[in-house]
């Protein structure tokens, strides 16, 4: 038996996140680019020295921690949702939450790297990360070196096939208000996220039951129809 060596590791950050539950948050990063965050670098690491150079990156890794599911615990096999819900898969040959070790690790494009007052900030878009993820490690991305085009991509190819989502009237005037009001692309942002489909494979050939997505302070309200996703609602929390 090796020896279990442990080690402990301090958060260097935390993200700040419009995903505010698990449901809805795309598998992978890069699937709905309208999704903004801000990664909050926290003391002692929070200075903006140690970003020297990060700017000239266009992506990073971060290696964080899946702190919402940490006492579910893991499994020896999973059932990714992409097959269905069926198919067990050995749980290292899956990006699955539920891990011996939870740490979660996603390439997200960067923006702005910038200070407010003490606190240091970086830009993300298109992060598949829940609101308030803790923040292990960041590593600038090296295309010539993480970039491999002829990788095989086992039960995992490509990204899932997406439905097309249409907004009721009401939705439609509710997230023009919402733009309006917060200067903020709602509407792109709901689209991308319902058209990976978030519902739980089980759920995926049922049609006119209605869900929830909560985004920042509001609740997207949507249903699968036969051949596209209808967006609702949108309500206040
Ligand atoms: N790209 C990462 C990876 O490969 O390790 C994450 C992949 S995992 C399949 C993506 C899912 O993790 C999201 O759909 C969301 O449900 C979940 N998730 C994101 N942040 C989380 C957190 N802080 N705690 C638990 N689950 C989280």
């Amino acid at each position: 038996m090796p020896p279990s060596d442990s080690f402990s590791l301090s958060t260097i950050g935390t993200i700040h996140s419009c995903y505010k539950e698990k449901f809805g948050i795309p598998k992978q990063p890069g699937l709905v680019d309208g999704a903004t965050a801000r990664l909050e670098l926290l003391p002692p690491y929070n200075r903006l020295d140690t970003l020297d150079g990060l700017s000239d990156f266009s992506h990073i890794w971060i290696h964080f921690i899946f702190h919402a599911c940490i006492k579910e615990g893991w499994k020896a096999k999973v059932r990714p949702p992409r097959l269905g819900g069926n198919k067990k898969l050995g749980v290292f040959a899956t990006r699955a939450t539920h891990r011996p070790n939870p740490i979660g690790l996603s390439v997200v494009k960067i923006g702005r790297i910038y200070q407010e007052e003490k606190r240091v900030f970086i830009d993300l878009h298109g992060a598949d990360l829940l609101d308030g993820t803790p923040v292990v490690d960041i590593k600038p991305y090296l295309p010539y070196a993480d970039s491999i085009t002829d990788a095989k991509g086992g039960f995992a190819p490509e990204p899932t096939h997406t439905r097309s989502v249409r907004f009721s009237d009401l939705a439609k005037h509710q997230c023009e208000n919402y733009q309006s009001l917060h200067n903020k692309d709602i509407s792109t942002l709901i689209k991308q996220i319902i058209e990976q489909d978030p519902r739980p494979s089980y759920l995926s050939e049922q049609t006119d039951r209605e869900h929830g997505i909560k985004l920042w302070d509001i609740n997207i309200k949507w249903c699968a129809r036969i051949d596209h996703f209808e967006i609702l609602r949108i309500e206040h929390e």
